[in-house]
């Protein structure tokens, strides 16, 4: 069992993995390039949506991309890239993109969330101080037709207690007002959450201090020092970080860091967009999902947050105008009183993705105390408790028997390793 841990990234999974270990009794230090405010973790929806479950890859996504591909301001768009990373990971997610890998992605998401709500609930018995609504969400639609494909997508998740009950127009306007007579049909599902991201993530921050976490901000992680299989140290800003266990938990570039280790991962930028509207034009008690414009809208204490698009290929935070403006205009379509010519002040996240679509969570091959806890896709924020949990699990070395670690396999990096690699592990 390890004394002392060393985890690489100070973002929702990074944080949750830190409190996880130091309320387990590690000595955790957490290294940062930056001083943690720059990541996905603060420029997200804020939703804790087990409902949403659904890998990215599914089937009929080709389809969909293809369509969008000609519009500028449309909620998927492939860059062009000629980087060979971004071929390999497009052509792999293409290859996930069929019903069978799809409905394996989602019984195993499902499995994990099944602690999703009540870790949350814990974090705050425990004295960590987020901002938390239990309001529940609404997917609201324009056609049924659209709407078909979210039925069926939150089917599994009635098991493990989140469901997804049908209304009409007027009983969605009933909830919400704002909502336009354009909104056909929709979905309740009361059981969702959601948070003030950047308020997780500092309430996150300050338990750890409390515990004890030391945190090294602003040093980049540029080395990965080995004797053999074990990990002795990383290189953090020119200074060695020494530690029994290490956890790469860097968002978009844990793929490049696990090369590092020997081991690169699949992981490349799914970027996306919002803005904050604090106009007070329009009101909302619930997280509402604008179905087909697949943009979120999330009501905070101060403010509404508007958020959506997922842009593969760009690895920048810059801000492309008409992307902002098509969320902007479903904004309008959705809640028209939220006026059309708004023009908003944006901002820019990198999901981590992953080609099918499942975040990565264990041990590197071929490295004894290297976990690494990425690629959460569009969910980091929903299973950062839960990874932790994984994670937690892995380190007592109690992953063989217990429950999270059984459903833990899916997620394993061993995935992406040949064929000879995984046989050598088994051995
Ligand atoms: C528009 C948008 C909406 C979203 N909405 C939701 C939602 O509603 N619900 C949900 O569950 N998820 C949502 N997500 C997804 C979620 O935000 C991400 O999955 C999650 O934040 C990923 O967290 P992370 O800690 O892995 O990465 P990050 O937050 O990116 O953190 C990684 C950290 O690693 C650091 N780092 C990187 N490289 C190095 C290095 N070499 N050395 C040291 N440190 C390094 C970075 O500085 C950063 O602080 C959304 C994402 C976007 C973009």
């Amino acid at each position: 069992m390890a004394d002392s841990a060393v985890i690489v990234g100070a973002g929702v999974i990074g944080l949750a993995t830190a409190y996880r270990l130091a309320r387990d009794g590690l000595a955790v230090t957490v290294v940062d390039a930056t001083r943690g405010e720059n990541g996905a973790s603060i420029h997200n929806a804020g939703w804790i949506v087990p409902i949403m479950s659904a890998p990215v890859p599914a089937p009929g996504m080709i389809g969909q991309a293809l369509r969008w591909m000609a519009r500028k301001d449309s909620p998927l768009y492939v860059r062009p890239s000629p980087r060979p990373e971004h071929v390999r990971f497009m052509l792999s997610m293409l290859r996930h993109c069929n019903p069978r890998d799809f409905h394996q992605g989602l019984e195993a998401l499902a499995s994990l969330n099944e602690r999703t709500v009540s870790l949350f609930d814990e974090y705050e018995k425990d004295g960590v101080r987020f901002e938390y609504h239990r309001t529940g969400q609404l997917m609201v639609f324009r056609t049924r037709e659209t709407m078909r494909g979210y039925v069926e997508a939150a089917a599994p998740l009635e098991r493990i207690g989140h469901t997804a009950a049908p209304l009409s127009g007027d009983e969605l306007r009933d909830f919400e007002p704002a909502l336009g007579r354009n909104v056909q049909a929709g979905l309740q599902c009361p059981q969702e959450r959601h948070v003030d991201p950047a308020s997780l993530v500092k309430g996150l921050e300050a338990r750890c201090r409390e515990l004890g976490v030391r945190f090294l901000y602003d040093r980049p992680v540029t080395g990965v020092r080995c004797r053999g299989p074990v990990v002795t140290s990383v290189l953090a800003g020119g200074e060695e970080v020494s530690g029994d266990l290490f956890v790469l938990a860097a968002g978009v570039h844990t793929g490049s860091l696990s090369r590092l280790a020997g081991f690169p991962l699949p992981i490349q930028p799914g970027k996306g967009y919002g803005y904050d509207d604090t106009s007070g034009s329009v009101t909302l008690r619930h997280s509402v999902y604008l179905g087909e414009a697949k943009v979120a809208v999330t009501p905070l204490s101060d403010r509404l947050r508007f958020a959506g698009t997922m842009e593969f290929g760009s690895f920048d935070a810059t801000i492309d105008p008409r992307r902002l403006r098509g969320i902007v205009r479903s904004a309008h379509d959705y809640l028209p009183r939220f006026p059309s010519t708004a023009r908003p002040h944006g901002w820019t996240g990198l999901r981590p993705m992953t080609p099918d679509g499942l975040p990565i969570v264990g041990s590197l091959p071929g490295r004894n105390n290297l976990l690494v806890a990425s690629g959460h896709c569009m969910l980091g924020v929903t299973l950062a408790p839960v990874t932790a949990e994984l994670v937690a699990a892995q380190v007592r070395g109690s992953h063989q028997s217990s429950g999270i670690a059984r459903t833990g396999l899916s997620f394993s990096p061993r995935r992406f390793a040949s064929r000879r690699v995984r046989a050598l592990g088994d051995s």
